[in-house]
């Protein structure tokens, strides 16, 4: 190691010294700022000494040739900034120069790039610090490490048992790591769980994957069939999970392309039924992350690694012999590149939602090794308190640091997956679909009359309130098909969110969701009745009987049901919890109790067309568009979809309420016109909770004679319109003024909503 120049020596010595210092907590009374100079000042001195230190600040900051460059130490995390700023030609003083005074950081007229650096000690076990990612092999320590953290820190959250309608139901087949062979295993119980598996779950993209088929599945029982030599060639991807597996020690690797028999017709849909308790039950589940499809292989995996291809450099550091200083994107954000991230490939595809959901523990295999389980999220290039200490008790859901299948009836929380699932790229597929809906399953068996076309029945009028954010969304339609909507033979009803792909917003459904404790700011009452009709031709009512119950709860003296506990919270406000949730954790608290379980064989599963039928009150409405929208959204359509909120107009032209329209890209833009909207429910919302107040509502303070309202009263309406068929669509949601409503002029109308 060639010696550093003495700028550097003396940064490096007083890094060291600083840090002795805070870890004993005395007195520093060294440099804490340090000249570096001009790049070209840097260059020579490299060239000098042959100082590899100053090359490396060269080459892991940013900044422009004619800038200086100053190092300052803090005593907060990130350690180390390198400071360039701009000398606009000046000299640089001798003063500074000599005395090793640094810019002055706090001033507003100089230009400044500030370049934070994380060190790779920590001072205290409470501080994080950077790790060096190597780009030829993961670090296998750290993934021991993580899991085996886990296995005694998180015992509470990730390695509770599942309900049994989470165990495989049909017996499974693995791939058996050591003897490269399949091997099947009969199904389990309760108390005999399944063997100890990993999961791989990965996108095949395009690549041509040989699988198992009924005439080949003997000969994949052999051992060896996968070896070398072998008839079958699995594809690289598998074949790095299989040396991987049997690195952490584990015995069988479960992948969907040989574990199913994929011609044969019954095995595969009671498999692909199952594919939630595969991965529910799996002792963790690989993602190849990175790898765009099944013969890109893992990156920096097994004997002979595929090493990574990314063209930047994983991490930029400055080479300090005794203490590598680590490049961080901000003094916040550590560049922890999760799984969340929407940049992954492996992101986009609706399959790998159902897998990210139902597994307990996932390692992601990329650029960099990245850990999430319910109890911590770790990167590969940053060792955080978290991994070193016992997981704090989970007290409030946003603890949880993986999100998971919903078992209890919880619409705010069934509303986070159903924004990820709308995002994601599902090929017109409604067996993608269907698997979503899969992911529904616990939950679907808390609610009377489960789900209809993604929709809980129980609280109906609140399914129907979601909304479109200001990206857009657009029908997810077959490749080649953009008929207009009012031409579309809809397979999946216009009226749930699960057909469509977009900027999806579900803020309503969490603040109407009244049996949640504390309660949302918007009460629902019912203004349409609502049915859906059997393949058979049977009409059958949608329950929506929450309001129903909510009224019970809230006469005097009505006895609380079994199973269930009254509480009171820290303001004496009273609330009630089950010991059916116990399993959940924290354990949630209701306004007022909800009707039982109901069993998931005795929910309705007879199929149902896409239309319902809708009997109630229809208006017009005028959707008012000012010039400036028109043209704002004209620039958008251009790009991509768009949504407006905008005002609603009576015939007559005064204002009654507001409406979020949705276009997709390329849409002719209109200007006001008149619409048909019917009405679903009415809403009263209480306006003293300014946090809670859901976006349709937010600007409802600004309007004249609203500023010091208490409450808002509303009438939920679909913006309708006509089908070739005959039948309506829904065009978007909008709430008018209560008042206003009533002197609109209304008509009974039944109407087939598809
Ligand atoms: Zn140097
Ligand atoms: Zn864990």
């Amino acid at each position: 190691m060639p010696f550093p120049c003495l700028t550097c020596r003396l940064l490096a010595d007083s890094l060291q010294l600083y840090e002795e210092s805070l870890a004993n907590n005395t007195q520093y009374s060294e440099p804490r700022d340090f000249f570096l100079g001009s790049p070209a000042n840097i260059q020579s001195r490299s060239t000098a000494t042959g100082c590899t230190s100053c090359q490396s600040i060269l080459l892991s900051t940013d900044h422009s040739p004619s800038s200086i460059l100053t190092a300052h130490l803090s005593a907060e995390q990130p350690r180390v900034s390198i400071v360039a700023g701009e000398l606009d030609g000046r000299e640089i003083p001798a003063a500074l120069a000599s005395q090793r005074k640094c810019l002055d950081t706090g001033g507003d007229d100089e230009e400044l790039t500030v370049n934070y650096f994380l060190t790779t000690r920590a001072v205290t076990p409470q501080e994080q610090c950077a790790r060096i990612v190597s780009r030829s092999h993961v670090d296998m320590k750290v993934i021991e490490s993580w899991i085996a953290h886990c296995d005694v820190y998180h015992k509470h959250i990730c390695h509770r048992p599942y309900d049994t309608y989470l165990l495989p139901k049909a017996p499974l087949s693995f791939i058996d790591v050591y003897n490269l062979c399949i091997v099947s295993h009969p199904p389990v119980d309760k108390d005999d769980p399944p063997p100890r598996y990993i999961a791989l779950s990965y996108v095949w993209g395009n690549a041509q994957v040989q699988l198992a088929l009924k005439e080949n599945i003997e000969e994949l029982r052999r051992p060896g069939a996968f070896g070398e030599g072998g008839a079958f060639i699995l594809p690289r991807t598998v074949r790095d999970a299989i040396e991987l597996t049997a690195e952490l020690g584990v015995p069988y690797l479960w992948v969907d392309s040989v574990c199913i028999v994929q011609d044969d017709a019954d095995s595969q849909k009671e498999q692909l039924q199952g594919m939630g308790a595969v991965y529910a039950n799996a002792y963790l589940t690989i993602v190849a992350s990175s790898s765009e499809d099944a013969n890109a292989g893992i990156p920096r995996v097994g004997s002979s690694p595929v090493s990574d291809t990314k063209k930047e450099p994983v991490q930029r550091v400055i080479t300090i012999p005794e203490n590598p200083l680590i490049r961080t994107q901000g003094r916040e954000s550590l560049d922890q590149e999760t799984l969340d991230s929407s940049s992954l490939k492996w992101n986009t595809r609706g399959w790998t939602l159902q897998e990210k959901v139902f597994s307990r523990r996932l390692l992601g295999l990329g650029h960099k090794a990245t850990w999430t389980c319910f109890g911590g999220e770790w990167t590969e290039d940053v060792s955080l308190p978290s991994e070193r200490f016992q997981a704090q008790p989970i007290t409030s859901r946003n603890d949880k640091k993986k999100m998971g299948i919903v078992t209890w009836p919880s619409i705010g929380e069934y509303s986070t997956l159903a924004a990820e699932y709308a995002r994601r790229d599902l090929t017109w597929s409604t067996d993608a679909i269907n698997a979503f809906l899969g992911v529904m399953t616990p939950m679907a068996a808390w609610f009377p009359g489960g789900l209809l076309h993604g929709i809980a029945e129980y609280t109906f009028d609140i399914g129907m309130l979601w909304d479109v954010g200001p990206a857009g969304m657009h029908l997810r339609r077959g490749p080649g098909t953009v008929q207009p909507l009012h031409a579309t033979n809809f397979k999946h009803p216009s009226w749930s969110w699960v057909s469509w792909q977009g900027d999806l917003r579900f803020d309503m459904w969490k603040a109407a969701e009244d049996y949640s404790f504390p309660r949302g700011p918007v009460i629902l009452h019912p203004l349409a009745t609502w049915h859906k009709q059997l393949l058979t031709g049977e009409w059958v009512n949608i329950d929506n009987t929450y309001h129903v119950v909510r009224k019970h709860f809230q006469r005097e003296g009505v006895s609380i049901p079994e199973d269930w506990t009254q509480h009171t919270d820290g303001q004496g406000k009273v609330c009630y919890q089950s010991k059916r949730h116990d399993h959940i954790i924290p354990h949630p608290a209701f306004t007022y109790p909800i009707p039982p379980l109901v069993r998931y064989r005795d929910i309705d599963q007879r199929p149902f067309h896409p239309h319902i039928r809708f009997q109630g009150k229809l208006t017009h409405v005028l959707i008012h568009i000012t010039e400036e929208d028109q043209e704002f959204l004209r620039g958008k359509l251009f790009e991509s979809d768009a949504a407006l909120e905008t005002d609603l107009m009576s015939p007559d032209g005064f204002w009654c309420g507001r409406i979020t329209l949705h276009f997709e890209k390329g849409e002719n833009v209109p200007s006001t016109h008149e619409v048909e909207v019917i009405a679903m429910s009415a809403g009263v919302l209480y306006l003293k909770a300014p946090s809670r107040i859901p976006h349709m509502f937010q600007k409802v303070r600004e309007r004249p004679g609203f500023e010091d309202a208490d409450v808002y009263e509303v009438v939920n309406v679909l913006c309708i319109g006509r089908c070739v068929n005959g039948m309506v669509y829904r065009r978007a949601l909008g709430g008018i003024w209560k008042q206003a409503w009533e002197d609109l002029v209304s008509e009974d109308v039944e109407l087939l909503l598809t």
